[in-house]
């Protein structure tokens, strides 16, 4: 009996899109058949980057790696598939011209992220490929021998594409799903914890000053070193956000999994104050005075309130013991953090399918052959600035033009 499609693809992201345009291309015997659980693709890609559509950065292969953390040599096969200036030129020939800013951040030059989407879409549907929406993929049997077919729910195919990214923002789409389809298969997961997302604090006075954001903040985890990120942060009504706090998000919430708690340690000046010489040339000005030079004039009056120093003390009459708290308390401020914004809020999954066990010249798995993997759905997440939405678009780009057509 004739297949259904050569590759059947689950899930119309950026990974699921560009991995079925690059397979359709090859003209592979049963075509391409892509299956998403909502009405329409790309739902999350049409919001990125505040409707704008960070898509890429500006990076050599080392910058890319690095973003990814310890596990980012993984990414690098799939990046050379695709580095950011042949996805530059390949969205420039679907009509999508694409702009830098001076960050390295890559967006199109219309601003607009359904753009991309929409072009996305129809080159697909120009190179032949079909889509069924509407339907959430629940069921994956493997080949029972090297000639059989997958069996997707009542669809076949000679091979399969999971694309069904994360937990994140599960109203567009990435409900989880493509977990238990892989951890049915026997694939491991490393737990997944929202990334990309604010955090929700024991300590109640950041939300006294909810809206004030710091340009320059370091933010580290306590006790782990090479944590450090730094930007910067805004108080919210339930804690902290910010870009230095979303990248380092998802290691929090990670730990949040594994030790209940984590204390986080925040540098708010850029270089440490020398009290001595303030002593000096300042004596007579008030702390809250000067402090209310580096932040604004309230919050400035709760650090020295945690750090039990008078409002009203001048630098004459600072004690050492004052002095060394104040430095702490500028130095390494503490923060308990109690929760994160969660999945619903989260732009990215931190975790998800094993690497060791996916081979990252093909991303095929190494439990069955001829099902692979892209994008969000494995265990490799990014900070902000358009790495989340390489990793996605080029992974899907190296298994569309390696996956096995039959
Ligand atoms: C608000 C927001 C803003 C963001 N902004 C940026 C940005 O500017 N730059 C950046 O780099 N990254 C950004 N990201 C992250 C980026 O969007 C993701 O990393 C990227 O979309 C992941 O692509 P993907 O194809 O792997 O998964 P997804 O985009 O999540 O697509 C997965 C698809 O699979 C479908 N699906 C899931 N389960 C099933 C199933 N069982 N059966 C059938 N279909 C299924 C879903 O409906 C969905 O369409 C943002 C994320 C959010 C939430």
């Amino acid at each position: 009996m004739p297949l259904d499609a050569s590759l059947l693809i689950v899930g119309a992201g950026p990974a699921g899109l560009l991995a079925a345009w690059a397979a359709a291309r090859r003209r592979l015997p049963g075509g391409v058949l892509v299956v998403d659980r909502l009405p329409g693709a790309g739902a999350k890609l049409a919001v990125t980057g505040g409707g704008r559509g960070n898509l890429s950065h500006l990076a050599d292969e080392e910058a890319f790696a690095s973003a990814f953390g310890r596990q980012g040599r993984f990414a690098l096969p799939a990046f050379r598939s695709l580095p950011p200036e042949d996805l530059r030129i390949l969205l420039a020939d679907m009509n999508v011209p694409t702009v830098a800013d001076d960050a390295g951040r890559i967006y199109p030059r219309s601003q607009s992220a359904p753009q991309v989407r929409d072009a996305l879409l129809h080159a697909c549907e120009r190179e032949g490929v079909r889509f069924v929406f509407n339907h959430a993929v629940s069921r994956l049997v493997s080949p029972h021998n090297a000639a059989a077919p997958w069996k997707i729910d009542s669809w076949t195919a000679h091979s399969v594409l999971l694309s069904a990214g994360g937990q994140s923002a599960p109203r567009l789409g990435s409900d989880g799903s493509g977990f238990a389809l892989a951890s049915a298969l026997g694939y491991d997961l490393t737990p997944p914890a929202p990334a990309l997302t604010s955090l929700r604090t024991a300590e109640h006075w950041p939300a006294l000053h909810s809206g004030v954001s710091l340009p320059d903040v370091s933010i580290s985890i306590a006790g782990k070193r090479g944590t450090s990120e730094r930007g910067e942060l805004l108080f919210t009504h339930r804690g902290i956000s910010g870009p230095a706090v979303l990248n380092l998000s998802g290691r929090v919430a990670r730990l949040l999994l594994a030790e209940g708690s984590v204390l986080l340690h925040l540098a708010l000046l850029s270089a440490a104050p020398d009290f001595l010489r303030l002593r000096q040339t300042d004596g007579s000005r008030s702390l809250h005075a000067w402090l209310a030079r580096h932040m604004p004039r309230a919050l400035a009056g709760t650090i020295l309130e945690l750090a039990g120093i008078p409002p009203d003390q001048t630098f004459s009459r600072l004690t050492a013991e004052q002095g060394k708290s104040l430095h702490r308390h500028l130095a390494a401020l503490p923060l308990a953090v109690r929760g994160t914004g969660g999945f619903q809020e989260s732009m990215a999954t931190s975790g998800g399918v094993s690497l060791k066990q996916v081979h990252p010249e093909t991303l095929e798995g190494r439990v069955a052959k001829r099902l692979h993997f892209a994008g969000e759905i494995l265990d490799l997440d990014g900070p902000t600035g358009g790495w989340n939405l390489h990793w996605a678009l080029c992974s899907g780009h190296l298994v569309g033009t390696v996956a096995d057509g039959g």
